[in-house]
């Protein structure tokens, strides 16, 4: 059982042309079926799977027994033959030399792995390794490293720098209650809810065009199907730039992140049954006054100056039927780094981008003057000392600029029609869940 290499090739890559080939896949017992004078050994690995056929009678004894004796997502390595055969899964079989049995999985399997049967969340996540064997569960991991690089692409391409901003901070962003205490040394400090603060900052050094896409953490209470505690943001900012310019920039990048999924995961897609509507910009625009009569119609009421509850979210979702952005916010809404516009200081330059479904992304130009932003902190009621090591950065040169976070996950789990967005995070921190 000595020397053959790990593997040569991936089930997608043997084909029926190669017949005669020798090759080597591997992966994971998948299934195996006894037909009276076949043995039948299907392999599973990320590309799909390879069928194994042994004839019993021009098999040697010794591999035979070692196949019989294969428990269930073992993991192999198959030296053998290709041979083509219509039948077979990719139109070919291989016919073994040798089987190299590298891990031997323990039985019975917390978690059927065949697909066949829908588990609880809460299972699958216990066992998420072996959840993510299924390739439905699995190809979202697929899309989302392709949804991080279709980001970066556009972002790139638009003269963005990424940056890294950092994630144990001193002080809140917006001075809410949603953050989690750490003990740093002899000081207590707290996780990053956002890098508002710092990319704003950056405004100040000339670097111009920002982006960040990192982890932000919130200590929220709440226990909801579009709630992390720790999920992944991507933010920009741009300098010499306003809210329309970013709400701009923000819509090119989604119908860039929908195109680039049709084009390059439509394998993935059709493993998970999606097909993704058109995205095109420029996206519909409603103020958040306009909001509110609509949703007077509707018979959801709502007073001038309170944010969107859930149930108005779905109801104008219902109403506008694809993605938009709510425009024009009461100032009182909306944190106090956000622009009032200079004719009606009770509206500001802020936006929320939202799919049916849910909010998507907030943004807003920001006030880039330091007596004003220095006041309208102390509006807020929060104390500008606080912000010192912030505040400091508008008074020696700021120029104007605006910007915005992303959900990523929420972008993941409304693109790809998914209910849960623990479902398309490798680990979900939510209000019960630390481990695994
Ligand atoms: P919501 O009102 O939906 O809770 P938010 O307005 O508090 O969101 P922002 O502070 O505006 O969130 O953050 C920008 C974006 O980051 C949101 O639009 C959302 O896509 C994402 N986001 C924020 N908080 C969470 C969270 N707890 N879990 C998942 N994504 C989040
Ligand atoms: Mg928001």
């Amino acid at each position: 059982m000595e020397g053959h290499v790990p593997r040569t090739h991936y089930s997608k890559e043997i084909r029926p042309e190669m017949d005669g080939e020798e090759v080597v896949a591997a992966g994971w017992v998948h299934e195996r079926r006894d037909l009276g004078g076949l043995l039948f050994l299907i392999l599973r690995d990320r590309e799909g799977f390879v069928q194994v056929t042994l004839r019993k009678d021009r098999t040697s004894e010794k591999l035979l027994e070692c196949v019989k004796r294969l428990s269930k997502e073992s993991v192999v390595s198959v030296r053998g033959i290709v041979r083509s055969d219509k039948r077979a899964p990719n139109g070919c079989e291989l016919i073994p030399k040798e089987i190299k049995v590298l891990s031997v999985a323990e039985t019975p399997l917390p978690l059927e792995v065949s697909g066949r049967i829908r588990s609880e969340l809460d299972t699958r996540l216990d066992v998420r390794f072996l959840d993510l064997r299924i390739p439905r569960n699995r190809e979202i991991f697929r899309i989302r490293s392709e949804v991080l690089k279709a980001i970066r692409r556009f972002l790139d391409g638009r003269g963005f720098i990424e940056v890294n901003t950092p994630k144990i901070v001193a002080a809140a962003t917006e001075g809410g209650t949603a953050l989690f205490p750490i003990s740093y040394f002899e000081r207590e400090a707290f996780l990053s809810q956002s890098p508002q603060l710092y990319k704003q900052m950056l405004m100040a050094t000339g670097l111009d065009r920002v982006y960040e896409i990192a982890p932000i953490f919130r200590a929220e209470e709440h226990d909801t199907t579009r709630h992390l505690n720790e999920a992944t943001s991507a933010d920009i900012e741009a300098a010499f730039a306003d809210h329309e310019w970013v709400m701009r920039t923000l819509e090119a990048l989604i119908a860039s992140v929908y195109e680039n999924i049709r084009e390059n995961s439509s394998g993935s897609l059709e493993v998970l049954g999606v097909e993704l509507p058109e995205v095109k910009p420029p996206f519909e625009r409603i103020t958040y006054t306009e909001a509110l009569e609509l949703l007077a119609e509707r018979s959801v009421e709502l007073e001038w100056g309170e944010d969107l509850s859930t149930a108005a979210e779905k109801t104008l979702g219902e109403i506008m039927g694809a993605h938009y952005f709510i425009v024009e916010w009461p100032t009182s809404v909306k944190p106090y780094y956000t622009m009032p516009f200079e004719s009606r200081e009770e509206v500001c330059k802020a936006f929320d981008l939202m799919h049916p479904r849910m909010e998507l992304a907030s943004g807003s130009q920001r006030i880039h003057d330091y007596e004003m932003l220095r006041a309208s902190i102390e509006r807020c009621g929060l104390s500008p000392e606080s912000f010192k090591f912030y505040l400091d950065a508008f008074r020696y040169g700021m120029p104007p600029h605006a910007g915005w976070g992303l959900g990523v996950e929420r972008l993941l789990m409304t693109m790809l029609e998914i209910e849960n967005i623990r479902e398309v995070i490798l680990f979900p921190r939510d209000r019960k869940r630390l481990v695994p």
